[in-house]
């Protein structure tokens, strides 16, 4: 075995149906006595459900919570966290809002207890993100990291099969890149391999019938092991291919992860050999892209760059742009080599694998 180094991330789960009913004794262990309910508007229902469970240990909900963070919506929200008075937050729902609760952690050190609500896996990482002026800027501190997280899988029976699938695959393709990410290490790939088994199968069973309390498990314990690894590990191409093309031409995040992931792994496939055991392994297919692409096509996922909003006279700049700062991969990133893999992810074709 070859040497590494493996930090693991501090925090408490609590897993399980109807898990969120220990939320009142979860917020005493953390030590608090006074939560603002973190949600989007359009889970202002479920957040108010929450302040209701927790009783005098509620102290408001602030429901507006918005896409990459506004800077203008976390200072409000900082702004409503003090006047309040409160000494944690509980952010319930999706990316957005655990993104909302990390903004106000970063500035005034508050505790966050999240109730993950989608895939995205946000709540396993020290990883924020703000937006200011249309920029989106990314760091990490410990202090975002959640102190505790609640995995409820009966809250994610309403979220829509469409976007369990993308929100799927953007987990997975987490857990793939940590499987040859630079400061890899067996304990992150077992995880990986693990989080890919779980929410394969789990989405599967979700998109033939969205309310199976057991599909959903099985894709919110996923969803926690692929946001464990990005936590703790390095990406490569695949990131910076979906960083570049949803940076210059604004498609969708998690759409773009989805068309591009059995393409970018079919591109490290020689390169990383361990790696596409293990990924072929955890979607018992014969290849790592083979399964990935399967699995897109079996969920009835975008398959092509042309399908969701790309125009094929934008590959060759596309190209050029991924090629302008140099990042670990395990196989040499050149020009040609990426202009065949838009070519191929464009077209939706089967990748070569
Ligand atoms: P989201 O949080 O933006 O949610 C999308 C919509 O779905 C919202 O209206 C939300 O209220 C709704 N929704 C969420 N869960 C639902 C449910 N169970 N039922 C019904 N509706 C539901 O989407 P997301 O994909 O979870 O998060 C995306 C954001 O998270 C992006 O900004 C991304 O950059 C960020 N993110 C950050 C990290 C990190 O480590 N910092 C990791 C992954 C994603």
């Amino acid at each position: 075995m070859t040497s590494f180094t493996f930090e693991a991330l501090p925090g408490r789960v609590v897993f399980g149906v109807n898990a969120v009913e220990h939320l009142p004794r979860e917020i005493d262990q953390l030590g608090a006595r006074r939560a603002l309910v973190l949600s989007t508007p359009q889970q202002e229902t479920l957040a108010r459900d929450v302040a209701s469970r927790l009783g005098a240990r509620s102290a408001g909900v602030y429901p507006h919570a918005a896409m990459h963070v506004p800077v203008e919506v976390a200072d409000t929200a900082i702004g409503e966290a003090a006047r309040l008075g409160v000494d944690c937050v509980v952010a319930a729902g999706g990316g957005s809002t655990i993104g909302l609760g990390k903004a106000i952690a970063l500035r005034s050190g508050l505790p966050i207890l999240a109730i993950p609500t989608t895939y995205a896996g946000s709540e396993m990482t020290p990883i924020y993100g703000l937006t200011e002026g249309g920029l989106k800027r990314t760091g990490r501190d410990p202090r975002v990291l959640p102190k505790a997280v609640i995995y409820d899988p009966a809250l994610t029976l309403e979220l829509a099969a469409t976007m369990s699938v993308t929100s799927a695959f953007n987990a997975i393709a987490h857990a793939a890149e940590a499987l040859y990410a630079q400061n890899g290490n067996p304990i992150t790939a077992m995880m990986a391999e693990e989080g890919i088994r779980a929410m394969a199968q789990g989405i599967e069973r979700v998109v033939s019938k969205p309310r199976d309390e057991q599909g959903r498990s099985d894709c919110l314990y996923g969803a926690w092991l692929c946001g464990a690894v990005l936590g703790t590990s390095s990406m490569a191409l695949h990131h910076k291919l979906c960083h570049v093309l949803g940076g210059s031409w604004n498609l969708p995040h998690a759409e773009t992860h989805t068309v591009i992931l059995p393409h970018a792994i079919a591109f490290n496939q020689a390169a990383a050999p361990d790696a596409m055991r293990r990924i072929a392994r955890a979607l018992n297919a014969t290849s790592a892209a083979e399964g990935l692409f399967g699995l897109v096509k079996r969920l009835g996922a975008p398959l092509s760059l042309a399908e969701i909003g790309m125009k094929r006279g934008d590959l060759d700049r596309a190209a050029s742009l991924v090629m302008t700062q140099p990042y670990y991969n395990p196989r040499p990133v050149t020009q040609e080599g990426v202009r065949a893999l838009l070519e191929d992810a464009f077209l939706g074709r089967a990748p070569l694998g």
